[in-house]
């Protein structure tokens, strides 16, 4: 049987519904302990409890502390394969700062719930469960972190949170999951292409996110920039375009050499440099913002962060947001 270590973190995944008032909240014991018996037939397993806490709580620094057991606990001992539970709303960015961080091919695997432990239906268990037999599945090797849920397999990069309480939630737009869980197996359909790392051993710069608007203007950027900022991710609008006005709020912050990545508010497409009106995407490259090449905001927040420990320069970061 392969040995797998998994690593509780907190969430909706062990927490508990009070009956009387409805409120989900953490409960004293992780309820998690109770489907331990059914994953024992499964694997080896090593179990600890990293965190309990609801992934609102969690930040880069409980990502740092996973990322560094998992390389500690590879080094130090045999183990097949990682499973880590955590809350869904800020689930895909642990998932993704780990597979930046984290230079192995043995499968890690995060998962969590969308009901919890006393509720009708509660997904908890099972994705537990889903997530163990995909660890454990020799397919899942070298193919980066994953995330479980819903017996679908999907990737760090890809996935994201998509709706507040359906069970489906985690959806990986425009690429799909690379595989399902089924009754009887785990089936891989697509192979990531590339995995990309990050020597990260701290995290101590500041990077911001916003959100474009129409009528978006300077305001934001200028309160931003009287902060304590090492850069700044800018969901824009469509292909890549600010409103006109955010410009006055932008160059200074530029011109003090603060990176500024760009990505799409859409959810589908890449952000690229098209557009040749004020605020359009061309004049914003000329001016010196990066485009990512297909992230998330919250994703490219994390790739920022881990990428800065090693480098601050323009061209070096617009290679990076290349892949
Ligand atoms: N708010 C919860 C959390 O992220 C939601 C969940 O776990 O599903 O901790």
């Amino acid at each position: 049987m392969k040995t797998v270590y998994i690593i509780h973190t907190g969430g909706t995944i062990s927490m508990k519904e009070d009956a009387q008032t409805g409120a989900v909240k953490p409960d004293i014991q992780n309820p998690l302990r109770h489907s331990t018996p059914s994953i024992a037939n499964l694997a080896n397993v090593i179990v600890e409890e990293a965190f309990h806490l609801p992934s609102p709580h969690i930040t880069p620094k409980e990502m740092l502390i996973l990322s560094k057991k998992i390389r500690k606990k590879i080094k130090a001992e045999k183990i097949d394969a990682v499973v880590i539970t955590h809350g869904t709303d800020t689930l895909e960015e642990t998932a993704y700062f780990l597979d930046l961080t984290i230079e192995t091919d043995i499968p890690i695997v995060l998962t969590g719930a969308m009901r919890s432990s006393n509720e009708i239906g509660s997904d908890g268990p099972y994705n537990f469960i889903s997530a163990v037999r995909v660890a454990t599945s020799d397919e899942a090797k070298g193919k980066g972190v994953l995330v479980v849920m819903n017996d679908e397999i999907h990737t760090a990069k890809n996935v994201t949170k998509t709706h507040t309480s359906n069970v489906a939630t985690f959806q990986s737009p425009q690429y799909g999951p690379i595989g399902i869980v089924t009754k009887h197996g785990i089936s891989f359909h697509h192979m990531p292409t590339q995995h990309e790392f990050y020597p990260v051993e701290e995290i101590e710069k500041q990077v911001f996110l916003l959100k474009a608007y129409a009528g978006m203007d300077e305001q934001l950027f200028q309160a931003i920039s009287s902060l304590n900022i090492d850069g700044l991710v800018i969901e824009a609008l469509g292909q890549g375009n600010l409103p006109p006005r955010t410009l006055n709020g932008i160059k200074p912050l530029l011109e003090r050499n603060i990176p500024i990545v760009l990505v799409s508010r859409c959810f589908n497409g890449i952000a690229q440099d098209v557009y040749g009106y004020d605020g359009g995407g061309k004049q914003l490259k000329e001016l010196g913002v990066i485009f990512s090449n297909g992230l998330n905001g919250q994703k490219a927040r994390i790739k920022l962060l881990a990428a800065l420990q090693s480098s601050s320069s323009y061209e070096e970061l617009q290679q990076i947001f290349n892949h």
